[in-house]
């Protein structure tokens, strides 16, 4: 059976997002950084052209990926810039969303201890998302290897 995401009533549910989700898990076990931080850009892409974003989609990475992955930070920073009160209300508390919650809270003290200024959005800006890819400093960007951005 596939997580909740694909049966949740939820009208604003995209299975997009859950296959994309699913897409990061099997990149994750193939160790492909490449993958993931493609996946990575295709969830920020499909915000800034759609103008919407994944409410579910946190319960299927959190379950499946460690704590550095880059997907669970933008998953969080999605959670804090693109979703209203009601959205954070009626997401499912499951145990199993426990670290995702504490991340938003870590997230929401970091933005505040700032003074409560943020610029927008991070992954909004071309030259930050390497920060939610899971590549590292020394090695070379996704984007650098193929034109799909
Ligand atoms: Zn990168």
């Amino acid at each position: 059976m596939g997580p909740a995401a694909e049966f949740n009533p939820d009208k604003q549910t995209d299975l997009e997002w859950t296959r994309l989700g699913r897409c990061y898990l099997l990149a994750d076990r193939l160790m492909s950084t490449t993958f993931q931080d493609a996946i990575v850009d295709a969830f920020i892409q499909k915000i800034i052209d759609k103008g919407c974003s994944p409410t579910l989609v946190h319960e299927t990475i959190y379950s499946g990926t460690a704590r550095q992955s880059g997907m669970r930070r933008l998953l969080v920073d999605i959670a804090i810039f693109e979703w209203d009160k009601d959205i954070l209300a009626t997401r499912a508390a499951r145990p199993a969303c426990a670290d995702f919650f504490k991340d938003l809270a870590v997230r929401y003290q970091e933005i505040l201890e700032k003074g409560g200024e943020q610029e927008g959005a991070p992954y909004r800006q071309l030259q930050t998302t390497c920060q939610y890819h899971d590549h590292g400093q020394d090695e070379e960007c996704c984007r650098m290897m193929f034109e799909y951005i």
